[in-house]
């Protein structure tokens, strides 16, 4: 059965290739590393954020887990929201 997509994250998915994206995001380098505060924030962020859809961000394409873990990056939306 079909579900509607949801505000979810990778992780609440059920998504098969989720595995793929938490061990890209367990092996990024310590120092391009967001750290576990500021993950959390973000994440919290996206969660509320109607660009959400099954853990993709649909302002930019990105899962917004693998994004977020990104130090160096932003949300698409501005710099304000993380
Ligand atoms: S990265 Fe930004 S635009 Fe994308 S889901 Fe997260 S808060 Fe929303």
């Amino acid at each position: 059965m079909n579900r509607p997509p949801c505000r979810c994250l990778l992780r609440e998915t059920g998504a098969g290739y989720a595995e793929t994206v938490y061990r890209y995001i367990e092996n990024l380098p310590a120092e391009e590393k967001t750290g576990p505060e500021e993950y959390r924030k973000r994440l919290a962020v996206c969660v509320a954020c109607r660009y959400l859809r099954d853990g993709l961000c649909t302002a930019c394409g990105c899962f917004a887990e693998a994004r977020a873990a990104k130090k160096r990056m932003h949300c698409p939306m501005g710099e304000e929201r993380w």
